[in-house]
């Protein structure tokens, strides 16, 4: 079965969302990737280390903005003259709007927030997760193209393949396509960005204060993490708000969250619970957050973190 994995690039660097698509498309059948906008051949080959066989890269620097119609037009162009049967992508906003429009362009069958490999024993029978992660639903898909947007961690990444061979793809680029223009931006400061974390170290109100972040940032250096916080952290401005988990803010997926004194309400919940291991430290044994947690801590913050860091740092030394 011939897959077309597409991936996403930051700064010309492959996501590791795009990494565990591709091995999810290596688990089904044979891949080929497509990459739009710049990036090296170096990075690009890459990808067979993660299961793609070659990488088709469109490299007009138009396509860096990530723009959603061009981006729709060009994946729906490679999708129908690569001879795919199976589009596959990582779950983010941007797919999330740019797949939609594909399905329609397309006449595929999509499921998104995809968090297992399809059964195919009868039909084609993929999970979704739904409800914030809190449910599944097997969805079966009956055309003949189908596209998967696969939820972080739904797959263990693998790695060691071969490189992959890189080909220049030219799709002919209508300027009317580029009418939404990004004229400026601003990031979000800090070594580890939350959205694309593989750790995020949190606090809540049970750190008292700003003055205490340090605990949080000491740990998240150690760790190579990204900090983040409960609402009402940020709503008291102990912490910018690009740093709010949860409904109202941002939605993790890493492979460990440490929640430091967050009860764990549901609204928070809602935002870490597809993350694959969740470690939780609160005084009270009865806080919430336990119930959600693989591993707790019951302790003071401010005892455990100095201790839990000490401790990391020699482990990793
Ligand atoms: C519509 C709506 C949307 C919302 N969206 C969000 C959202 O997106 N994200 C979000 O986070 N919240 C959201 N909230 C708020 C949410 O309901 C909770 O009020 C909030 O998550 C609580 O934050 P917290 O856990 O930091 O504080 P608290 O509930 O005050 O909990 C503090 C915790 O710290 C523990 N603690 C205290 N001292 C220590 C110590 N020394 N050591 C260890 N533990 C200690 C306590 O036992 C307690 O469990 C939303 C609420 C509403 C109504």
């Amino acid at each position: 079965m011939s897959v077309l994995v597409f991936i996403e690039l930051e700064d010309g660097k492959i996501k590791k969302s795009s990494r565990e698509a591709i091995a999810y498309g290596a688990a089904i059948g044979e891949v080929t990737a497509l990459a739009l906008g710049s990036a090296s051949n170096d990075e690009l080959a890459s990808a067979g280390e993660n299961g793609a066989t070659r990488v088709l890269h469109v490299a007009d620097e138009r396509l860096n903005a990530g723009l959603i119609q061009p981006f729709a037009e060009v994946i729906s162009s490679v999708f129908a003259s690569s001879g795919a049967s199976i589009l596959v992508t990582a779950k983010s906003s941007l797919a999330d709007a740019v797949v939609g429009r594909v399905a329609v362009k397309s006449g595929a069958s999509l499921a998104s927030n995809v968090s297992a490999l399809p059964d195919t024993s009868n039909g084609f029978v993929v999970k979704q997760s739904i409800y914030t992660g809190k449910a599944t639903a097997n969805m079966s898909l009956t055309s003949d193209k189908k596209i998967l947007a696969i939820k972080k961690n739904a797959i263990e990444l693998k790695t060691g393949g071969a490189t992959a061979s890189v080909e220049a793809t030219s799709v002919s680029l209508d300027d009317a396509w580029f009418g939404a223009k990004i004229i400026s931006s601003e990031k979000a400061e800090g070594d580890v960005l939350l959205p694309e974390a593989d750790i995020v170290v949190s606090g809540g109100r049970g750190l008292k204060g700003p003055e205490n972040w340090g605990m949080i940032e000491d740990l998240a250096k150690t760790l190579g993490a990204a900090t983040g916080c409960s609402k009402p952290v940020s709503d008291m401005d102990w912490r910018p708000h690009h740093e709010h988990v949860g409904q109202t803010g941002v939605k993790v997926s890493p492979t460990l969250y440490i929640a430091v004194g967050i009860s764990g309400a549901i609204q928070h919940l809602a935002g870490v619970n597809s993350s694959k291991y969740i470690v939780v430290i609160n005084k009270d044994a009865d806080a919430p957050f336990f119930k959600a947690a693989d591993y707790g801590i019951v302790g003071d913050a401010f005892e455990v973190l100095p201790k839990l860091n000490e401790a990391l740092k020699k482990a990793l030394a």
